[in-house]
C-alpha cells in the first residue's frame, strides 16, 4: 500500500485525507531471507524493508508502537503506550502471532519463529555445537531444519526435525515431499514423525524423550492475535479477521484486512507470504476506492498453484508448483533473484531520502 501511495499519491490528499502507519519498528524483516541468513548466504539485515522511509515518501505519519485494541464502532485503536488513534477507515495487516507455548508448553529453550525479529535475536545467542530440535513439518520448518543444519561459521550442529503426526509437508505434492525427505536424510537430519510436547521440562515426541536438547525451534504456523475478536470484529473460528472478496471486514465495512491476519470467507486463501504480497495491490485499490467514497471493486483470486522454493542450505533449492517438483542450484538462484528483486523494489522507492 505504501508503495502504491508513493507511485500514485495518497488518495484524496488534496481534500485533507491523512494516513498513519502504526507499526512496532521502523523496519520490516522479510522472513523469506531468514533461512539464508542462518546458512550464511545473507548478512543478518539483508532482508530489512525500510518502513519509516516508505512512510515518509508516501506522506504517511509513522507511529512506532503496536495496536493492542480496536473499537471498530467507535473507530479507534489503542496503542501499547495507551494512545488512542481515531480513524475513518482502517487496514489491518499485522500478520499472525506465535503459537509455540500454547501447542508445546512453556520452556526457557523454546524459540518461536514469530515474531521473526525476536527469533533472529534469540538465534544469535544460540551456542556453538548445539543440539537443536525443529518442531513443525510445514515449509517453514523444513527450511529452518536445512538452514540450522548448515548454520554458518559454527561447528556442525545436530538437528532433530520433529514433523508431527500429520506427516511432512502434508499440503504439498508427493513429488515435493519425497524430494524433501530424501534431502533431509542425505544431510543426516534426524527425522521424528510424531507430535512434540514439553512435559515437566522434557521435550517428548511419540512417548519418548528427545533430550538432551539445547534449543527448541517452533515453526508451527501462526495463530490469530486476540485483539481483533476482543474488539468485536467478525472472525473465523480460529480468530482470524473474516473478510470478503474485497478484503473488507464482513462485520465492519470500513475496516479492511489482508495477509496472515485475515481469513477470506468466499474462498480458501492459505496463509503465506505469496498470497499476502499478491493481495497488497488489491488492498491498495480497494482502500483508495473507500477513501474516495466509492465501492471497492477489486478482488485477489489465487492462482490454482503457487511457486514455493525451499532452500536446502547447501546452494540448492527444492521447487514446488502444484504437482510439479524439482531440485537444483537453478532453483536456489531463482529464489535469490525473486527475493532480491522484491527487496530492491522497496529499497529503490526510498533511495535519495
Ligand atoms: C522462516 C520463515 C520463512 C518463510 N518463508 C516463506 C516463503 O519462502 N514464501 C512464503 O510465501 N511465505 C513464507 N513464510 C510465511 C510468510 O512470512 C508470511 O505468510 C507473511 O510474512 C505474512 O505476511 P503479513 O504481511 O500478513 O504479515 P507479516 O509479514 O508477519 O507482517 C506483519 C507486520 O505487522 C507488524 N505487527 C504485528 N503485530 C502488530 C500490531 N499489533 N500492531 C501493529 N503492527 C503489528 C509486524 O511487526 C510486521 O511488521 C515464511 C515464514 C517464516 C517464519
Amino acid at each position: 500500500m505504501l508503495a502504491d501511495w508513493i507511485e500514485n499519491g495518497l488518495p484524496c490528499a488534496e481534500k485533507g485525507v491523512r494516513a498513519t502507519l502504526l507499526t512496532p519498528g521502523p523496519t520490516l524483516r522479510y522472513s523469506g531471507t531468514v533461512p539464508g541468513w542462518i546458512a550464511g548466504q545473507y548478512e543478518r539485515d539483508f532482508g530489512l524493508v525500510d518502513l519509516a522511509g516508505l512512510a515518509k515518501r508516501a506522506g504517511v505519519e509513522l507511529v512506532l508502537d503496536r495496536c493492542v485494541a480496536i473499537d471498530p464502532d467507535a473507530k479507534c485503536v489503542t496503542t501499547g503506550a495507551g494512545e488512542r488513534l481515531a480513524f475513518d477507515i482502517a487496514s489491518i495487516d499485522s500478520g499472525g502471532v506465535g503459537r509455540a507455548v500454547s501447542v508445546l508448553g512453556d520452556d526457557p529453550r523454546l524459540i518461536d519463529i514469530r515474531p521473526i525479529d525476536g527469533f533472529v535475536t534469540r538465534l544469535e545467542a544460540l551456542p556453538d555445537a548445539a543440539r537443536v530440535a525443529v518442531i513443525g513439518g510445514g515449509a517453514g520448518g523444513v527450511e529452518l531444519a536445512f538452514a540450522l543444519n548448515n548454520r554458518a561459521g559454527l561447528q556442525p550442529q545436530e538437528v532433530l526435525f520433529v514433523f508431527g503426526n500429520q506427516g511432512l509437508m502434508p499440503e504439498f505434492s508427493k513429488g515435493v515431499r519425497s524430494r524433501v525427505a530424501q534431502e533431509l536424510r542425505r544431510q543426516n537430519i534426524t527425522l521424528i514423525a510424531a507430535d512434540a510436547r514439553i512435559e515437566d521440562g522434557v521435550l517428548m515426541a511419540g512417548g519418548r524423550s528427545l533430550e538432551p536438547v539445547d534449543a527448541i525451534i517452533a515453526a508451527l504456523g501462526s495463530a490469530a492475535p486476540e485483539w481483533p475478536r476482543a474488539g468485536g470484529l467478525a472472525c473465523d473460528d480460529q480468530g482470524f479477521i473474516a473478510v470478503d472478496e474485497h478484503q473488507r471486514s464482513t462485520s465492519h465495512p470500513h475496516i479492511f484486512a489482508a495477509g496472515d491476519v485475515a481469513a477470506r470467507q468466499d474462498c480458501k486463501v492459505p496463509h503465506s507470504g505469496v498470497h499476502a504480497v499478491h493481495a497488497g495491490p488489491v488492498l491498495a485499490a480497494n482502500l483508495g476506492a473507500a477513501m474516495r467514497g466509492e465501492r471497492p471493486k477489486q478482488s485477489y483470486t489465487p492462482r490454482p498453484a503457487s511457486l514455493y522454493l525451499l532452500s536446502t542450505g547447501q546452494g540448492e533449492a527444492i521447487a514446488s508448483y502444484g504437482p510439479l517438483a524439482a531440485k537444483g542450484g537453478w532453483a536456489a538462484r531463482l529464489k535469490h533473484w525473486i527475493d532480491n528483486s522484491w527487496l530492491a523494489k522497496y529499497a529503490a522507492l526510498v533511495q535519495g531520502l
